[in-house]
Order: C-alpha cells, then sequence, then structure tokens
C-alpha cells in the first residue's frame, strides 16, 4: 500500500489549525500529529499551505438539458475543473424522464460517470412527473444511495414543476424512508404574472430577468414549503436560497424545530445584480437572480450566523451561444453560470482574507457539512483516521487573476474574468491518488467512484 506523509502544514480540521503532518495510507488518511522519521513512499512538504478536507459540491448539473440546450460540463470536463478547484466529491441531479421508473434516473448517471469521471460523485433523482408508483419507488432510491431528492416549485413551461400538493406526498414518503426533499423554491404563478408584462411591453434586456423573479417569488415559495415541512415532519432543504427574507424565515423554522436547512451559491455571495446591466449581462442569467447588495450582506451574515448551512455552486454550464439567445430576450437565455472550480478560491478571497469567515469556517461550509447533510460524512468531508484521504493543499498567500486562460472550465466564456484573488489550489489528493499538481492534471479518466450516500 503507498504511504504518502503530506508534513508540516496548517491541517484544517473540526474547529481548529493545528501545524502537524499527515499520514496517507492507500486511499485514507491513517493518521494526523508529530509523525516523525517513517517510511514512506512519497513526502510532500506542506509548510506554508493549508492542508483542507477536499471539497465537497452538492449542487452540480452535468449533461444538463435544458431550455434547448445541453449543458457543457460531462463528467469528463466537469470533474477535471472540479479537482482543479479542489473540489474531490460532486453531487449531480439527474431529472425523471415523464415515462420512465425513477430509478431510471441512477442509471443514467452511472452511464453518464463511467469512464469519465474524475472525482467521487452522487446523485439527486429530480422527480418531475409525479406517478402513484414514483412515490413507491423512493424507499428503493434511498436504499441505494441517492436520498436527496429535488423538486422544482417553478418552470412549468419547461415540464419541471411540481405542484404542492404532490410536494406534500413525496415528503411524507421521504420522512418514512429516511431522506430528504430539496426544493427550488420561486413561485411560478407570480414570475410568470411579472415575466408576460415586461416582454410585451419590450423590456427584454437582462436585468428585467431579475426584475421578472422578484425576491417575493422566492420568499413566498419559502413560507409555503416550511409549512408543508411543518405539517409532514420531513426533512427539507433549500437550494440557492439567494434573499435575505430567506434567511430569517429559515432561522426562524429552525428555531421552532423545523427540519429545514438552507445553501446560498458563491455567485450570490460575489456578484450583485448590477451585472444584468452590463453589455454581457445575460453572462449572469441565473434562477433565482442575483440580488441587491443588501440581500448579499444577509448572506454572508446567514453564513456567520448558521442559518445557512453551506456553499455550493450551481454549476449550469452552457455554451456562449446558448447563452446568447438570450441577447434579445432574457426568457430565452438558458438559466446558470459555470463555478465548479471557483468556489474555494474565491470564498478563501472574499471570505478568509477579507476578515468575514475563519477558515475553519470555510472548510465547515464547502466541505464538512455539504458532507454530513448530504450523507457522505466521515468517509468525506473530513481530515481525520479512517476518512477517505480527499487533500487540497493550499497557498494561502497566491494572488491570480480568473481568467478564460487561468480556469479550466469547459464553457467558452466565463462570468469571473479578471477578477483578482488572493489563494490558490496547488494539490489535489482524490483517495490518496495526487489528481491535480500545480498546473498539471494527473488523474486518470473514470477513476472517480458512485457515492452511496445516507443520511444521518
Ligand atoms: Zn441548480
Amino acid at each position: 500500500m503507498t504511504k504518502i506523509l503530506i508534513k508540516g502544514g496548517h491541517v484544517v480540521t473540526a474547529g481548529k489549525v493545528t501545524q502537524q503532518d499527515v499520514l496517507v495510507e492507500g486511499e485514507q488518511i491513517t493518521a494526523l500529529g508529530d509523525i516523525p522519521g517513517i517510511e514512506v513512499h512519497k513526502e510532500i512538504p506542506a509548510q506554508g499551505l493549508l492542508v483542507l478536507p477536499g471539497a465537497v459540491d452538492t449542487h452540480v448539473h452535468f449533461n444538463d438539458e435544458f431550455m434547448n440546450t445541453m449543458s457543457v460540463h460531462d463528467y469528463e470536463s466537469g470533474t477535471l475543473a472540479a479537482a482543479f478547484g479542489g473540489v474531490t466529491s460532486v453531487v449531480d441531479f439527474s431529472n425523471q424522464l415523464p415515462e420512465r421508473p425513477l430509478l431510471h434516473t441512477l442509471e443514467v448517471k452511472k452511464q453518464e460517470a463511467q469512464g469519465k469521471a474524475y472525482v467521487d460523485w452522487g446523485v439527486h433523482p429530480v422527480i418531475t412527473h409525479l406517478r402513484p408508483e414514483i412515490l413507491d419507488e423512493i424507499p428503493l432510491l434511498v436504499q441505494r444511495g441517492a436520498p436527496t431528492i429535488k423538486c422544482y416549485m417553478v418552470y412549468r413551461e419547461e415540464g419541471l414543476m411540481v405542484e404542492e400538493k404532490d410536494l406534500k406526498r413525496i415528503m411524507k414518503v421521504l420522512q418514512k424512508s429516511g431522506g430528504m426533499l430539496m426544493v427550488h423554491a420561486e413561485d411560478n404563478d407570480l414570475i410568470e404574472k411579472h415575466r408576460s408584462p415586461l416582454i410585451q411591453k419590450g423590456f427584454t434586456q437582462a436585468i428585467y430577468h431579475a426584475r421578472s423573479r422578484p425576491p417575493e417569488a422566492e420568499n413566498r415559495a419559502i413560507r409555503r414549503c416550511i409549512g408543508l415541512a411543518e405539517e409532514t415532519g420531513a426533512r427539507l432543504f433549500f437550494v440557492h436560497m439567494s434573499t435575505k427574507e430567506g434567511v430569517d424565515l429559515v432561522g426562524e423554522a429552525q428555531d421552532k424545530g423545523v427540519e429545514v436547512l438552507a445553501e446560498t451559491c458563491i455567485h450570490y455571495l460575489y456578484f450583485t445584480e448590477a451585472q444584468l446591466e452590463r453589455k454581457d449581462g445575460i453572462k449572469w442569467i441565473c434562477s433565482p437572480p442575483l440580488r441587491t447588495q443588501e440581500h448579499q450582506d444577509k448572506l454572508w451574515q446567514g453564513l456567520e450566523k448558521g442559518q445557512v448551512a453551506m456553499v455550493t455552486t450551481d454549476d449550469a454550464a452552457y455554451s456562449w451561444e446558448a447563452k446568447l439567445k438570450g441577447r434579445d430576450r432574457f426568457d430565452q437565455c438558458p438559466n446558470g453560470i459555470p463555478g465548479i472550480e471557483v468556489r474555494l478560491p474565491l470564498l478563501y478571497s472574499e471570505g478568509v482574507s477579507k476578515g468575514r469567515l475563519t477558515v475553519t469556517q470555510m472548510a465547515e461550509l464547502i466541505s464538512t457539512r455539504p458532507a454530513e447533510i448530504f450523507g457522505m460524512a466521515p468517509k468525506k468531508g473530513t481530515l481525520e483516521p479512517g476518512a477517505d484521504a480527499d487533500i487540497v493543499l493550499f497557498d494561502p498567500e497566491k494572488k491570480w487573476i480568473m481568467s478564460q486562460d487561468t480556469l479550466h472550465m469547459a464553457a467558452d466564456w466565463t462570468a469571473y474574468e479578471g477578477i483578482e484573488v488572493t489563494g490558490r489550489v496547488e494539490k489535489v489528493f482524490s483517495r490518496g491518488e495526487l489528481i491535480v499538481d500545480g498546473p498539471r492534471f494527473l488523474g486518470q479518466k473514470g477513476r472517480g467512484r458512485y457515492i452511496q450516500r445516507k443520511l444521518k
């Protein structure tokens, strides 16, 4: 078994940073501490570097077909960019095909990942058309390691929306079978009501995407869904929460004992809706839309105080050609921002370097909590004996500029062009294997494994 000693780095573990060594044997971490004079195959000097648990991104869309276009990130290009961003586990969404069983969502992703994935991966099945047989399949999905099911409260025209009475039925079954419902909370009716008059009046530029989906559309859906969680006792998770009211609503529900959690995404923490006013504003069309500074400030507070449990990317990478469909009509633009690679360096730079988060808080937000909440702990998301040796060596001082040249994401454009950040991923180990070494990629295609997840 290959033994690797990572020597003298600042190791970030639960709540503390300690200068110590990490011993890796085979695929696992076997010891932490001062480990002198031991015979190993390779010693990796890590003085001056942070040693972080590999990041976990539970919100990515690979091979995603949406608004008549297919995302350019598949399991090969998506997990390659992930790895360069320090991400060693991803969980992807798999939309139900109306006529197929729900279990088919797992098969589709297994086929897509086979021979391609560079890092470990899991699946969230997405229910779009509820039939009684679909409910019967939920316990089977839980058993097969996909206990987190997503539903959309929006996108009726795209055929994705689930009605509230159906959400309730799904929640009841998830509650009994040890699963959790993830919800895209935006009120479809309210958005349709805002959108049509805007388009009729010729208000079709990117900024009107945000106007057509005001904070109230999200807040209303959040409120109603919390009500359903209260009624059913089911666990609820809000994906990509973007509003200040959402932070309060989730916090209040938690105080009442409702089992509800929320994430936000890196783009809501860095950009505001001002981006949508730019000439190339379609780059920042995503849903929910970017909000004002006030909302962003509250999301940061929510991260510090805990109402917002974690940060993901909602990576949805469409080509520039596809995004251009929205140039003169915001509602024709595929919603999504490629971001799978930027989360760790940007959160470090904006959060830790600027004093808003401690480095241990950052590791919690992008590794530990996502792994715990989504049933991958303690194998993933933490550095401790027995855990998978998913390890990132991170240079906290290195300044660099994000651009199409320095990033590895597969879209032919980036929303992060020209952003200077402090802190850079230097080396990435996935289950003990060095897959990123500075600019070099060393991982073998298809080495990533399915993560059998189980909620605590
Ligand atoms: Zn998403």
